[in-house]
């Protein structure tokens, strides 16, 4: 029922012009964040069809640019007007079928990559202090020690489990040769995925050769706020590095669950330490040429096989308008 009343006034605020407003008349750019493009419960070429009306309307709606060309506008503060940016994160496999659509309407995508995902089920190359972290990180299974090694161990209760993954990250060249036994242990309690979650390696060099831009979105899609220091330097430094190894250099991050909650000043002094110039959240507002870098809003699309003026709506800014208010009415409540 909630859902149902949030899209009837989606639908209202886009009638009424409510986005148009926000806009106050500035040059805004619109960061869409979409995970998936195609619908498990739909034929492949149904969803192949409402892509390509909605990439229609994009491009007729606004100006696709690039993630590095908005950076650069950012730069010298010329955001250009209806500048249009659509990013995905997690690199689910269907952005490999849905870049050729992206492509043939010239939109730039952007994808931002969860590096432990994409190490802990691709075989072709190994990372063994990745794997083992990433499976222990999301370990759902019951709280048991995992023996390896001559004589160490791995507590995988919910309690440990930071605790000895920070652990392995500072002892990681004494536990190297160790954790490719310790990951294998833990997986065996894992039950086995029934179809490939995440793109491959040769994949994602593919696209990225084909003009994917690509982004890092942490080693183990945490949150960032909420982690050790030593946590949130690996979860930063580790996946740029991978990155960097394959696709050259890596500056752009997108924050994992995207809430205002998951970046604070540690994360963006890390970032920016570790040579991040652009950070994205999750948070439905427009991007203006006084943006901070670091902290780049970005309008989530909702998984699902949306109708276009729904899609529409989204993307115009209705969720931007309907937030402001919300924020006009607390502020006029703790007035009164
Ligand atoms: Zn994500």
């Amino acid at each position: 029922m909630t859902s149902f009343f949030n899209r009837a006034a989606l639908l209202t605020s886009a009638a009424l012009g409510l986005p148009y407003l926000c806009k106050s008349r500035r040059n805004v750019a619109t960061i869409v964040l979409q995970h998936r493009f195609f619908h498990p419960d739909e034929p492949k070429y149904r969803s192949i069809d409402r892509l390509r009306r909605q990439l229609d309307w994009l491009t007729r709606t606004y100006q696709a640019i690039s993630v590095p060309q908005l950076l650069d506008d950012l730069r010298t503060k010329t955001v250009r007007k209806d500048a249009l940016i659509v990013t995905t994160d997690d690199a689910r496999p269907d952005i490999y079928a849905a870049y050729e659509e992206f492509r043939s309407f010239q939109i730039p995508l952007s994808a931002f990559v969860c590096t432990g995902w994409i190490y802990s089920q691709d075989s072709s190359d190994a990372n063994d202090l990745v794997r083992a972290i990433d499976a222990i990180h999301w370990y759902q299974g019951p709280a048991v020690k995992i023996k390896f090694g001559k004589d160490l161990c791995c507590d995988l209760s919910d309690s440990m489990r930071a605790t000895n993954i920070d652990r392995i990250i500072l002892e990681s060249d004494s536990l190297r040769p160790y954790l490719e036994e310790l990951w294998r242990k833990i997986v065996t309690l894992i039950p086995p995925k029934s179809k490939r979650m995440f793109c491959l390696w040769s994949e994602l060099e593919s696209l990225a050769s084909s003009g994917l831009h690509i982004g890092s979105h942490s080693v183990t899609h945490v949150r960032l706020s909420q982690v050790s220091a030593v946590r949130r330097a690996f979860e930063i430094r580790e996946s740029k590095r991978a990155l960097e190894a394959k696709f050259g250099a890596c500056t752009t991050w997108a924050y994992p669950f995207g809430t205002r909650d998951t970046c604070d000043d540690n994360t963006t002094a890390d970032l920016r330490a570790a040579g991040f110039q652009a950070a994205f959240l999750s948070h439905s507002e427009f991007v203006s040429s006084s943006s901070d870098m670091l902290t780049l809003p970005r309008i989530a699309i909702p998984d699902g096989p949306l109708p276009l003026c729904e899609f529409k709506a989204r993307v115009s800014g209705a969720g931007v308008s309907l937030r402001r208010l919300k924020g006009l009415g607390r502020a006029a409540t703790y007035s009164t």
